[in-house]
């Protein structure tokens, strides 16, 4: 069996949800699940209407609630007939329903804890996989819609939860049983905790969907389907020029995305790395081109691609103490750990160490609690340059071209040889899109 994974841009109308289908419909004998997000930027929409409700804006979140029902309805109405039509409608209109509530309930409360915002965030990828189910059986293909708030279990940690994969497996393998000719569509991003409250896998969370299903059913393959020809040397909508990489393995990947090639979700790797599954990304597009495979190893050394990250909070804290001392750098990630914010980037000396956050919802309680271990500076706009490749740590020939494109640019700080695939560098945010801009066209043109 194969998964595939449709993106939002990829099912943001009937024309793309057809195109989709076709994809679907071409590779019908391999036995597919299409895993698909929700159309266009509707997540993006649920979330203002989150935001709406915390200042108790009701009419601004039901205006943005309104323009949500127009559009999906307007797909539905626009390639759908009889029984599918009325399966559709039913079901959205429930779905509306339900959201209605939620949204009424939330802008009176003035509340959108983490829970509610998944269970905001949910209505997105419930209404696009029921009208993506409808159509394809309007194509005469049998189709069977899951439910993934059934069949995905994961821990508490609402708006980026973590799957319980082995309770996952089993639910999974309980209820799918991929049949060549037969198509499964189930919902990516989202799931339930164990009490059964609605969580959600992150921001672009669908892509981790997918291989969740594909390891839990032991796919042959999982198919990310996007709106570029795999994964690029950078982002090309940053950098024209970018080129596919053909092959990149799980490791390359994994560090890309976590360091902001938002192609992948950063988790997207984690279940195909066990079960050695393939992870194809290829363009809806531009479904016969150019497209990257993503496996256990890219059998190539050398510098494969690089990714920014902006935003990103520079810490350093200083102190006498760290000579000759142990259980120091113990004490630090202590606070980082107490208000839960992963930190990125570390180097230390004998009297500092500097950390980058990209998360800075308890920077200042984190301060003030830093501040008693050392003397505390805090720099902010900076970004994360990250250039990736296989041995790359120990190639003094790309290390030294490195520096040399860097030549004039300012570096603010520099890791090296942490995962044996990256170096990375922090640089001023100013300079960040002047710098990607050189080291590109220094390596790949
Ligand atoms: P989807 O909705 O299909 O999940 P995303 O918007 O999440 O799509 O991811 C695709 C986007 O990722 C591309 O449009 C591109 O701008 C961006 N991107 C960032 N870095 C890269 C890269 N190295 N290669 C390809 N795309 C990248
Ligand atoms: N719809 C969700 C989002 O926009 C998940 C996804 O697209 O992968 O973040
Ligand atoms: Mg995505």
């Amino acid at each position: 069996m194969i998964v595939m994974k449709f993106g939002g841009t990829s099912v943001q109308n009937t024309e793309m949800i057809d195109n989709a289908i076709s994809i679907a419909e071409n590779q019908l004998e391999r036995a597919p699940l299409l895993v698909s997000s929700a159309m266009g930027k509707t997540t993006d929409k649920l979330v203002s209407i989150s935001e709406a409700a915390v200042t108790g804006n009701s009419k601004l979140a039901f205006s943005i609630f309104e323009e949500i029902k127009a559009g999906h309805f307007f797909t539905i109405n626009t390639f759908l007939s009889g029984d599918n039509l009325r399966f559709a409608t039913e079901r959205a209109e429930k779905l509306f329903e339900e959201l209605s509530s939620l949204t009424k309930g939330l802008t009176l409360l003035r509340e959108c804890s983490p829970r509610s915002t998944d269970a905001i965030l949910s209505f997105g990828e419930l209404l696009s996989t029921t009208i993506i189910t409808a159509r394809a059986r309007e194509r005469g293909i049998e189709t069977i819609l899951l439910d993934s708030r059934k069949l995905i279990k994961t821990d508490d940690n609402f708006t980026s939860a973590t799957p319980l994969m082995d309770k996952t497996g089993e639910l999974i393998r309980g209820a799918v049983f991929p049949t060549s000719g037969k198509l499964y569509v189930a919902q990516g991003f989202i799931a339930t905790n164990l009490n059964g409250a609605t969580t959600t896998l992150g921001r672009g969370g669908s892509d981790y969907s997918a291989t969740i299903y594909g390891a839990s059913l032991r796919a042959e393959e999982v198919q990310i389907w996007t709106d570029v020809d795999g994964i690029m040397t950078t982002d090309p909508r940053i950098i024209p020029e970018a080129r596919t990489i053909p092959i990149i393995s799980y490791d390359e990947a994994a560090e890309l995305a976590f360091f902001g090639a938002k192609v992948v979700h950063p988790s997207t790797i984690v279940p195909a790395i066990d079960r050695e599954i393939p992870v194809l990304v290829k363009n809806t597009n531009n479904p016969d081109g150019e497209y990257t495979t993503i496996a256990p190893s890219s059998g190539k050394t050398g510098l494969k691609a690089i990714s920014i990250k902006k935003n990103i909070t520079l810490i350093e804290i200083k102190t006498g103490r760290m000579v000759n001392a142990y259980g120091f750098l113990a004490r630090i990630f202590s606070v980082f750990e107490k208000y839960q914010t992963s930190v990125d980037i570390v180097t230390t000396s004998e009297v500092s160490v500097s950390m980058t956050i990209e998360n800075q919802s308890n920077l200042k309680e984190i301060v003030a609690d830093l501040n008693l271990l050392g003397k505390v500076s805090v720099e902010q706009d900076k970004s994360i340059v990250c250039l990736v490749g296989q041995d790359l740590w120990q190639d003094s020939v790309v290390i030294a071209r490195i520096f040399k494109i860097m030549e004039g640019l300012p570096i603010r700080m520099i890791s090296l040889g942490a995962s044996r695939i990256n170096l990375t560098l922090v640089v001023p945010e100013s300079h960040c899109e002047e710098s990607l801009k050189k080291l590109h066209a220094g390596f790949f043109n």
